[in-house]
C-alpha cells in the first residue's frame, strides 16, 4: 500500500460498535475487523483501502460496556457454562445497555443530551461518512439481521439509500449463504425516529444501517439456543466481522456511485428539493434562554442558524396555533434556511406532522423541536435567508441608582433554574413572586426571582458582585432595583412573595427495575441544572426517616410492592406534614383511584366500547364481531389501534400556578401510552395542564384510544395537609430532549409548595 492520496475522492465508511454496552461482541468484532484492515499483507482488504477510508469507533458506550464486562467476569466460572440457567446469563440491573445515567445512546443521536453523543457528533460532522453501520445484538434465538430495513421508512429516505442498502445486504447474504449462516432482512428494524445510529446518518446523506447479531448480554462466552445449538462469542465475532468487511468491500467497489449520489444528495439539500417549507423562524424574547438552547443544539448538529439585521413582515405556519399566521421577523430571531446542506435533517426535526409511511413502529412517532422547546416558531414557504450570525446571549447586569435593595431574575426557562440552583448552592437567600408585578416602569412575570439585601447580610457589599459573577457565568440577566415598593403587584415583603427554601431532594432509584426514568431525573439534577440530589435505593427508602427530605421524586416504575399498605401510609403522613411528592408517569398512575389521592380514572372509561353516535358511516373493525374475526396475519397492525407509542399533544396551561411559571397559556407534551386521568376534583386540587378535545398535534395514535386521551389531565397538583403532590402524567424528562419538560420539573422541585 503506498498510502498516498490521489486526486480522486475517497469513500468513507464509519463502523460504530457497542452503543449498547452489553452487546459485547461488537468491540471484539471491531478488533478482528481492524486487524485485517491494518494488516499490510492482507491481499483482500488492502486494495479497498486505496479508494476507501474506514473509521472505526470500537466502543460508543464505554461506561455500559465496563459495567457489563465487570459483572460478567465476576459471574463466570473457570470454564464458562452454556446452560442458559447459569448466573452468567442473567445480567442484573441496570445492565450494560445504557450509559452512566442509563440513557440509551442509540436514541440520542439527534438530541445530543449525552456527552458521548456530543463528542461523537463533532467528529462525525468533520468526516461526514458515506456509509455508517451501527453494530448491535438481539436475542439469543434471533440469528442475524442486516439491511435493507423494515418499514416504516421516513419519507425523506431516498431510493438510492434503499438501493445501496440492498446492494450491501446482497453481498452479506453471499458470505452468509456460503457459510450456511441464518439471517433475515426487511423486518423489525425501521427507519423513522431520528435518534438512532441508522436514521441519523440517513438524514445526513449517508447509507445508515443497523446490524444485529443474536446474543447480547445473555450470551456470554457461549450459550445454548432454543435449537440446542451452542452460540459462542467466536461465532458472534465471525458474523459481525464478516458484515463489517463486506460493507467496506461494497463501498470500495461502488466508490464512484457512492460519491456521486452523496454529492447529488447535498445538491438537492442545498436547493431544498422536496422540502415543504423554505425557512423556519424562531421568535426570540429577551432573557428567555430557550432560543439560545435551541440554536446551540442545531449548530452542534451541523445545521446553520442565523438571524436578520432588519425586520420584515412574513407569514407562515405557526407551530403554536397550528394555523397559518402573519408575523414579524425581527433582529435576534433565529432564522434557519432550508436551503442548506443539512436541510433533510432540519426538515425532519421541524416537521409539524410526522411523515410516516406505515403505522407499525416501536418508537415515538413525533418529536418536532419547536414543540419540544415550546418556542414561537413559524415555517414559511417564502425563502427567508439569515444575513447575520447567531450570537449567544451574554449575561446582562443592569444597575439601579444608589444602593440596590434587591436583584431580580426573570423565570422563563430551565436556564433560569440552573441559575437558581447556583444561587442556592452559594447559600444566597432568594424568593419568588407568585404574581406579576411592575417596578420602575418594567413589568415582571409571575415566578420572577427576588434576592433582597435583607436576609443576605452575611454577603455585605459583595452580594452584587457574587450575583453578577454568577449571571455572567450562566449568561443570565440580573436587574438591580433600589426599592421593594412596586408600581403594581405585591411588594417584596408581601406574603405573595415566597421564600425558596433550598430543598433536600431524594429520588428513588432502581425500584422494580426502573433505571431509565430515575436515570433521567439523576441526569437532570446533576448535568442539566447542577443541583445536589440523593439517589436512593428502595431498601434505604423503606428504613429512613422521610422527614429528612423536602422533596421526593418517584420515577416511572411499579410501586405495588414498595408502597404496600404500610409504605403508602408512611408516604401519605410525610406529605401531610409538609413533604412535596413528585410522581412521574407510572408513579402517578399508581396513585390513581387510591384513597386520599385526587387522581381518578375518567368515569366514561370502559363504558364506550363501540357504538359512537356521531352519525358517521364508519365500518371500522372495532366492533366486537370483527374483533372476534380478526386476521392473524394482521395482528401486529391491529395492536396499533389501541396504542400510543408517543405523540405530541397541545396542553392548556393554568400558568398562574407555580407549576406552570414560565409557560404560556398553551404548551405541548409528548404523550406516551394511553393513561388519561380525569381532571382533578375537590378543593386543594389544581388542574395545571389539561388535554382538551382535539388536542393531538402530531404523531400516530391508535383510533381506538384517541377519544380516551382527550379531556384528560396532563399535569396537576394536589394539596394534602401541609404538603403537595405533583402529578406528571407524561414523563417530562423522557430521553432528556423535551426542553420545556425540564422547566416543568424545575417548577415542581423549587416552586410548588414553597
Ligand atoms: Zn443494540
Amino acid at each position: 500500500m503506498d498510502g498516498e492520496l490521489s486526486g480522486d475522492a475517497l469513500a468513507i465508511v464509519w463502523l460504530s460498535y457497542n452503543v449498547h454496552g452489553n452487546e459485547s461482541v461488537s468491540s471484539e468484532a471491531a478488533m478482528a475487523t481492524l486487524y485485517d484492515l491494518a494488516n499490510p499483507s492482507d491481499s483482500r482488504t488492502q486494495p479497498w483501502l486505496t479508494n476507501t477510508i474506514v473509521i472505526l469507533d470500537p466502543m460508543i458506550n464505554p461506561d455500559g460496556r465496563d459495567r457489563y464486562v465487570n459483572w460478567y467476569n465476576q459471574a463466570v466460572g473457570s470454564t464458562n457454562n452454556v446452560n442458559p440457567d447459569a448466573q452468567e446469563h442473567s445480567e442484573p440491573g441496570p445492565g450494560g445497555r445504557t450509559n452512566h445515567y442509563n440513557f440509551d445512546l442509540n436514541r440520542d443521536w439527534s438530541w445530543l443530551t449525552q456527552k458521548e453523543t456530543r463528542a461523537r457528533i463533532r467528529v462525525y460532522n468533520d468526516w461526514m461518512p458515506h456509509v455508517h453501520v451501527d453494530f448491535h445484538e438481539q436475542s439469543v434465538n434471533s440469528p442475524y439481521y442486516f439491511a435493507p430495513a423494515a418499514k416504516p421508512l421516513h419519507a425523506v429516505i431516498t431510493d438510492w439509500q434503499i438501493e445501496f442498502q440492498t446492494i450491501i445486504g446482497r453481498n452479506h447474504a453471499r458470505y452468509f449463504d456460503r457459510n450456511g449462516w441464518l439471517y433475515f432482512t426487511k423486518q423489525q428494524f425501521d427507519l423513522f425516529y431520528p435518534g438512532y445510529g441508522d436514521t441519523f446518518p440517513m438524514y445526513n446523506g449517508a447509507i445508515g444501517m443497523t446490524y444485529e447479531q443474536g446474543g447480547g448480554g445473555r450470551a456470554g462466552l457461549g450459550i445454548l439456543t432454543a435449537e440446542a445449538d451452542t452460540l459462542t462469542l467466536a461465532d458472534r465475532i465471525a458474523h459481525h466481522y464478516t458484515t463489517g468487511l463486506s460493507t467496506v468491500e461494497m463501498a470500495s467497489v461502488h466508490r464512484d456511485r457512492v460519491i456521486d449520489e452523496f454529492k447529488a444528495y447535498f445538491d438537492r439539500a442545498n436547493s431544498n428539493e422536496g422540502g415543504e417549507f423554505s425557512s423556519y423562524v424562531i421568535k426570540s424574547y429577551p432573557e428567555d434562554g430557550r432560543t439560545d438552547a435551541m440554536a446551540l443544539h442545531l449548530e452542534a448538529l451541523g445545521i446553520r442558524v442565523g438571524t436578520v439585521t432588519a425586520g420584515r413582515r412574513a407569514s407562515g405556519f405557526s407551530y403554536r396555533s397550528g394555523d397559518d399566521a402573519a408575523f414579524r421577523v425581527t433582529p435576534g430571531d433565529l432564522v434557519i434556511s432550508a436551503h442548506q446542506p443539512r436541510s433533510t435533517l432540519l426538515n425532519v426535526l421541524f416537521e409539524p406532522i410526522s411523515a410516516i409511511t406505515d403505522s407499525i413502529t416501536y418508537d415515538i412517532t413525533a418529536w418536532a423541536l419547536p414543540y419540544a422547546y415550546d418556542v414561537e416558531a413559524f415555517a414559511t414557504s417564502a425563502r427567508i435567508e439569515p444575513d447575520a450570525a447567531f450570537v449567544q446571549t451574554e449575561g446582562i447586569v443592569s444597575a439601579a441608582p444608589g444602593s440596590p435593595y434587591a436583584y431580580l431574575i426573570r423565570w422563563k426557562d430551565v436556564s433560569d433554574a440552573k441559575f437558581l440552583s447556583a444561587i442556592l448552592r452559594e447559600k444566597i437567600k432568594v424568593r419568588y413572586a407568585e404574581k406579576a408585578f411592575e417596578i420602575g416602569g418594567v413589568a415582571y412575570e409571575a415566578g420572577t426571582l427576588i434576592v433582597t439585601r435583607t436576609g443576605n447580610e452575611k454577603f455585605g457589599e459583595t452580594l452584587g458582585s457574587v450575583l453578577s459573577d454568577l449571571a455572567q457565568r450562566y449568561r443570565q440577566s440580573l436587574a438591580a432595583v433600589s426599592t421593594g415598593f412596586v408600581d403594581s403587584g405585591a411588594d417584596f415583603g408581601s406574603g405573595d412573595v415566597h421564600y425558596i427554601k433550598r430543598p433536600k431532594v431524594a429520588v428513588l432509584r432502581g425500584n422494580g427495575g426502573d433505571w431509565a426514568s430515575s436515570g433521567q431525573i439523576w441526569h437532570f439534577f446533576e448535568q442539566q441544572i447542577g443541583f445536589p440530589v440523593t439517589m436512593m435505593t428502595p431498601d434505604r427508602f423503606k428504613s429512613i426517616d422521610l422527614s429528612d427530605y423536602d422533596v421526593i421524586v418517584l420515577p416511572e416504575a411499579s410501586y405495588s410492592e414498595l408502597l404496600n399498605e404500610d409504605g403508602l401510609k408512611r408516604l401519605i403522613s410525610w406529605v401531610k406534614s409538609g413533604g412535596r411528592l413528585i410522581a412521574v408517569g407510572r408513579a402517578a398512575s399508581f396513585f390513581m383511584g387510591k384513597k386520599e389521592f385526587a387522581l381518578k380514572k375518567k368515569p366514561s372509561e370502559k363504558e364506550d366500547e363501540d357504538d359512537d353516535d356521531d352519525g358517521e358511516d364508519d365500518d371500522n373493525d372495532a366492533s366486537p364481531a370483527s374483533d372476534t374475526l380478526k386476521v392473524y396475519g394482521e395482528r401486529d397492525r391491529d395492536r396499533q389501534t389501541e396504542r400510543n407509542q408517543g405523540a405530541i399533544y397541545k396542553v392548556s396551561v393554568d400558568n398562574t400556578h407555580p407549576l406552570a411559571f414560565g409557560f404560556k397559556k398553551e404548551s405541548f407534551v409528548l404523550k406516551q401510552g394511553t393513561t388519561a386521568p380525569a381532571y382533578l376534583g375537590g378543593s386543594g386540587s389544581w388542574n395545571i395542564g389539561i388535554l382538551k378535545k382535539e388536542s393531538l398535534v402530531s404523531g400516530q395514535v391508535g383510533f381506538e384510544v384517541i377519544d380516551k386521551i382527550e379531556e384528560s389531565l396532563a399535569f396537576g397538583v394536589q394539596e394534602m395537609g401541609s404538603g403537595t403532590i405533583v402529578y406528571l402524567i407524561d414523563n417530562p424528562l423522557f430521553r432528556g430532549f423535551w426542553y420545556s419538560g425540564q422547566l416543568l420539573m424545575a417548577n415542581a422541585v423549587f416552586l410548588v409548595g414553597q
